[in-house]
């Protein structure tokens, strides 16, 4: 084996057994079934110190792989050892064992056979569009679920068919498998990154990536809390539902704030921090986002409600209106701490909303 092909077959077993790692720790149990299904297919094409894998290793991969694949990318995202996880487990352990273990007459039958022995072309072609089809149905996935990670499976099971094609070459096919499980490894981070520090509902970043967002702070800066007001009624009187498209549409109005970034603090309370800004030109710019979010409409169903009846009874299916309370406050001689700031823009929410609410109160 020359050096060129001796890289690619020991980085691919290497990248895709760590993506695989990463996504038994971060429980990703789907990407973790389809890279258990590549690990087995890295190192039948290492070889893996046997002498008849390195015979049936190409061909175990084009015969097995596919389909386990297919079902594996298809599969709901379930616990680790819920009975289909298991069942394709145990496909797969079958299939390793029938690679090893076969003896030489029954091998060519068997290779004949997988996948899908009756279609008329070659094995490579015909495992590649299985695959492929798996890709599709993983952008179907993200159609529906918009989760970053089916993209990454997209991609991955993509350069997987890539691989499989009856012109890649064995060494070609490890480097198409190796990028896959980088491409693993980086989707599940950047993934588990984004469900640590990024709201799921409003899409902005968290209050644990405020925390050390502020840690990092020096100089000048403001910082704006911004609190919906009477939530609980709106929630009561347009339901759950509503409430959380009405947090999503706070949220849009909050991502545009000039000169600031946007921050979900907790439930319906928000927050604006204004690097090297000071509050007199902070201010401007939460007026500017009260007037925006009072300016907006929120869609509502009639039956949504759950206590005001009297809304489900009009059939009113339009639109309501939400508004927002603003305490704005700036690091100063007396509040030097980042937190310090941010109790003394709280105070001024505080202020705001005793003075009837809808209005920004600076400190
Ligand atoms: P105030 O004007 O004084 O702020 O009154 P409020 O009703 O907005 O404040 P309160 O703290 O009493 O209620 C906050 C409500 O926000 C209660 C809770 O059900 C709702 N809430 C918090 N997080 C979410 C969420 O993610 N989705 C929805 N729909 N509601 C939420
Ligand atoms: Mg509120
Ligand atoms: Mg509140």
């Amino acid at each position: 084996m020359s050096a060129n092909e001796f890289w690619p077959i020991l980085a691919a077993p290497l990248c895709t057994g760590i993506a695989l790692l990463l996504a038994l720790g971060f429980r990703r149990n789907r990407a973790f079934m389809i890279l258990a299904i590549l690990f087995c297919a890295t190192l039948g094409l290492a070889g893996a110190g046997s002498a008849l894998l390195r015979e049936r290793g190409v061909e175990a991969f084009r015969m097995f792989a596919p389909c386990l694949l297919l079902a594996a990318a298809a599969m709901p995202e379930r616990r680790l050892l819920a009975k289909r996880n298991l069942l394709l487990l145990s496909l797969l352990a079958l299939a390793i064992l029938l690679t090893l273990s076969a003896p030489a007459h029954v091998w060519p039958g068997l290779r004949d056979a997988f996948p899908l022995g009756w279609l008329p072309w070659r094995s490579g072609s015909v495992a590649a569009g299985i695959v492929f089809a798996a890709a599709l149905v993983c952008v179907l996935r993200w159609a529906v679920l918009r989760s970053p990670m089916e993209v990454a499976l997209a991609l991955m099971l993509l350069l997987v068919a890539i691989a499989l094609l009856p012109m890649t070459r064995k060494a070609g096919a490890s480097e198409f498998l190796a990028i896959s499980g980088a491409l693993a490894i980086a989707a599940i981070l950047f993934v588990s990154y984004r469900m640590a520090f990024v709201d799921g509902l409003a899409g902005l970043p968290n209050r644990r990536a405020l925390d050390e967002e502020l840690a990092r702070l020096s100089g000048n800066f403001a910082l704006a809390m911004v609190d919906v007001d009477h939530f609980k009624k709106f929630n009561d009187q347009h339901g759950h539902a509503a409430g959380d498209r009405a947090l999503k549409a706070v949220a849009n109005q909050l991502r545009t704030t000039r000169g600031a970034n946007a921050y979900r603090y907790g439930g319906e309370e928000f927050c604006l921090l204004f690097t090297g800004l000071r509050v007199a030109q902070a201010s401007d710019a939460c007026e500017d986002l009260r007037q925006r979010i009072a300016a907006m409409r929120v869609p509502i169903r009639a039956s949504a409600g759950r206590k005001n009846a009297q809304v489900a009874k009009r059939k009113d299916s339009g639109t309501v209106k939400i508004t927002v309370s603003i305490g704005l406050a700036e690091r100063a001689e007396d509040l030097r701490s980042p937190g310090e700031v941010l109790k003394a823009a709280d105070k001024a929410l505080y202020a705001a909303k005793a003075k009837g609410r809808n209005r920004v109160i600076s400190r």
